[in-house]
Formats: structure tokens, C-alpha cells, sequence
């Protein structure tokens, strides 16, 4: 194993893939250390999927290379050691639980046991039910106790509490995060800034196949969250921060007070203020460049 790769569980370098003339990952650059647990997080058609079905060698890049765990995606030696967990997943409904656990875990050179999953997926009472008999969240914990049947050193989850409850899915991150603390390399997209909060060591933001952020949660959330300042205002001002349209004025800015005490100082009359927290695409907008389409 060369020292350029050894410590990485995933590299992508310069990674594009494109489905027709359409850029769904634009010359991607991220290097993932073993151990570490990720969220790449980003809004639909982001690009998140895409980046981690070529991970998992289901997708090639039209351009660039990727390695994980020292290896090229679809060698065995390397799939040997990755488990996933991803939104297409299939199984036929008439397997039982523990029959389904059993098949995955004979793919697997030294598998977990089998009462272990069950636990850590929170399924030891539906063990001996058949799949057509679970509901959607039970489901979706199978899929997970599936991705965790190889013991695996990287851990790719795609979007994995969609579907879920507030209970199973505060159970679900919890065990996410035993995993990683368990030194498991964990990749997990997600759409909401609080479930990468709650299981990551770092945060990827991807917008429209291009990173635009990347740091701890505490980083990403200083940069994306930002508050929506909305207001009205009879007397027509100009301002760079506010974008305008007829008397209402909107910002997003990581200091709201700062701004309406200028305004105040200008003695800008304002009428009917709300001030919120930016909602995740307003924040991609922000980052991106989208909240400078300021008044003409
Ligand atoms: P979501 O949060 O909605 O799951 P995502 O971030 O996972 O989104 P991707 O599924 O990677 O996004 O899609 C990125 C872009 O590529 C989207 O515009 C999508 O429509 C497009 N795309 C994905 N797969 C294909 C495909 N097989 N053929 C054509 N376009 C595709």
C-alpha cells in the first residue's frame, strides 16, 4: 500500500460524471481519513448519491480517480471491507429478517453475529418476521443491519433516516455514532444540518456537483446558518446586503442585529420585521452566490 493512500478510506481526485450534458459531479476533490465520520450534506439533485454510488464502484466517473481503502471501488478485496445502505435498495419480501441477515452475512469473510445486528438495528423482536411484514422504518433498519453484516471498515449510508420517526430516528443516528466511535469510517448524506450535527466528525456541503463547504458541523453551521431578515419599508432605500422586491427587503446574514441597528442609525423606517433562521436552501443559496441579486 503506498503512503499516499494508506491513510485515506476514500480519495476522490478531480472526479466528474456526467449523465449526458448534464454535470451531476464537477471535478470533485475530497480526501476522507480513516476513522473519520462524514456527512455529505446537500439539497435534491445535489449530487450526493451520485458521488457515493461511484465510491461503491455501482457508477464509473467520466473523469478523474477515485481509491477506497487503498483500492480501486469494485475490486473484491475492497468491497470485502465496505458496507452500504442505499435509498434503491431491494429484497424479496418473503425472506424473514434473520434469513435476510443471514444471506448478507455469508457474502462476508468475518461477519458480525447475527444477534449483535439484530440489536444494533433494533430488530431482535422481528427477527423470524417476514419483510412483507414490516413497516417502512423497520425496513429501513434491516437495510442498515445489512450494511453492517461484513464488520465493515467504511460504513455508506445514503440518506439513511428518510422514512423514519423522531424516535427511530434519534435511535438510528445514536447508533451511527457507536459505530463510529467504534473507529468505522462513516459516509452518510443527508439533507439536514442536524443529523450530520449529531454523527459527524465534518461536514461536506455539495450544491450542484461542486463542494462548497467543508469543516466540523460547528464551521458548517457558522456558514450556513445564517438568519433570514424580512421587513417592509414605504420609503425606497438602497442597501448591498438587502435584496428588494417592491417595499419588502429580505437578507440572509450571520448578524442580524448588526444590520437592523444600521438601518436604525440611517433611520430606515421598518414595518412588519421577522427574523429566522435560514432554511438549508436558502443557506446553498447563500453559499453559492444566490443572495446577491441585489436592487438594481
Ligand atoms: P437527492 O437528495 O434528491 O437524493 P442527490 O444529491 O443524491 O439528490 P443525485 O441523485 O446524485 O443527487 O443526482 C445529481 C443529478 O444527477 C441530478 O440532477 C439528477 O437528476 C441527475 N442524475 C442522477 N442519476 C442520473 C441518471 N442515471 N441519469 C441521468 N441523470 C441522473
Amino acid at each position: 500500500m503506498s503512503a499516499e493512500t494508506g491513510e485515506e478510506a476514500v480519495l476522490f481526485r478531480g472526479v466528474s460524471k456526467t449523465y449526458g450534458t448534464l454535470v451531476a459531479l464537477d471535478a470533485i476533490d475530497l480526501r476522507i481519513p480513516r476513522g473519520q465520520s462524514v456527512a455529505i450534506l446537500g439539497p435534491n439533485g445535489a449530487g450526493k448519491t451520485t458521488a457515493l454510488s461511484l465510491l461503491l464502484g455501482l457508477r464509473n466517473p467520466t473523469a478523474g480517480s477515485l481509491s477506497v481503502l487503498g483500492g480501486k471501488p469494485r475490486e473484491q478485496a475492497v468491497r470485502a471491507r465496505v458496507g452500504a445502505m442505499l435509498q434503491s435498495s431491494g429484497l424479496p419480501e418473503y425472506l424473514r429478517v434473520d434469513e435476510a441477515i443471514a444471506l448478507f452475512r455469508s457474502y462476508y469473510p468475518a461477519p458480525l453475529p447475527i444477534d449483535e445486528l439484530l440489536a444494533l438495528a433494533g430488530l431482535t423482536e422481528k427477527a423470524r418476521s417476514r419483510i412483507a411484514r414490516l413497516s417502512g422504518g423497520q425496513v429501513q433498519r434491516l437495510y442498515f443491519a445489512l450494511a453492517l453484516c461484513g464488520n465493515p471498515e467504511l460504513l455508506v449510508l445514503d440518506e439513511p433516516t428518510v422514512g423514519l420517526d423522531v424516535e427511530a430516528r434519534r435511535s438510528l443516528l445514536a447508533t451511527i455514532s457507536e459505530i463510529a466511535n467504534r473507529g468505522r469510517t462513516v459516509l452518510m448524506s443527508t439533507h439536514y444540518l442536524e443529523e450530520a450535527d449529531a454523527v459527524s466528525d465534518r461536514v461536506v456541503v455539495i450544491d450542484r456537483g461542486r463542494i462548497i463547504a467543508d469543516g466540523t458541523p460547528s464551521e458548517v453551521k457558522g456558514t450556513v446558518g445564517r438568519k433570514r431578515v424580512a421587513f417592509t419599508s414605504r420609503v425606497a432605500f438602497d442597501d448591498v446586503r438587502l435584496s428588494r422586491n417592491g417595499e419588502r427587503y429580505e437578507a440572509l446574514t450571520e448578524s442580524p442585529e448588526l444590520l437592523l441597528r444600521d438601518l436604525f442609525t440611517r433611520g430606515i423606517e421598518i414595518d412588519d420585521l421577522t427574523v429566522t433562521g435560514a432554511t438549508l436552501e436558502e443557506a446553498f443559496l447563500a453559499l453559492t452566490g444566490g443572495e446577491n441579486k441585489h436592487v438594481a
